[in-house]
């Protein structure tokens, strides 16, 4: 008789925790990615606090498209690390081949969850590539991290989009008008 498979269901909790898990295995610190907010915010909001952007940070990793698009891109990135990919794309993603996008792409369905504000400053701190982007993006250190140098400044660019649609809403309630806050 045929054994019949455990239907699967989605376990929410161990893919967030999973998502959590492997940045830091994977050498990315909460903190780091705060960083890169704060530069890209600092100008805008003095007054902003590093707590703040921790928090912005861990708020961007609670949304399921973020999570996916970490554990997926992670897992590329480890699988070319072990030369496990299709001859092809082993080449093109352990070089990090400049015409293969397919990371930057990946990384656009996070910035995506935040609109418009988080692709300009995804597109800025992709050509900045500041703190822990200069990091990941040095091929001398032996990681592959093709696809988590655009993931992790995708999260801050994201968290960065946080902040000025929650800054706005922040305004709004302070002048007492109904804040429509669409960034949660
Ligand atoms: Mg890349």
């Amino acid at each position: 008789m045929e054994h019949s498979k455990i239907p699967y269901s989605l376990n929410s909790k161990k893919v967030a925790d999973a998502t959590r898990v492997w940045l830091d295995k994977r050498g990315v610190k909460i903190e780091e990615i705060a960083e890169l907010v704060m530069l890209l915010q600092q100008k805008y909001y003095p007054d902003l606090t590093m707590e703040e952007c921790i928090h912005n940070v861990e708020q961007v990793l609670t949304k399921r498209e973020v999570q996916n698009a970490v554990l997926t891109g992670i897992q590329l990135d480890i699988l070319a690390e072990q030369g496990l990919l299709i001859p092809e794309l082993q080449d093109m993603i352990s070089n990090d081949e400049g015409l293969y996008g397919v990371d930057e792409i990946l990384a656009f369905s996070i910035v995506n969850v935040y609109g418009s504000i988080g692709f300009t400053n995804y597109g800025y701190v992709d050509k900045l590539k500041p703190g822990v982007l200069e990091r990941l993006n040095d091929k001398s250190l032996g990681p592959v991290h093709t696809f988590l140098d655009d993931i992790v400044g995708a999260i801050a660019a994201s968290a960065s989009s946080r902040i000025a649609h929650r800054k706005q809403a922040e305004r709004e309630i302070e002048k007492g008008e109904e804040s429509a806050d669409q960034a949660k």
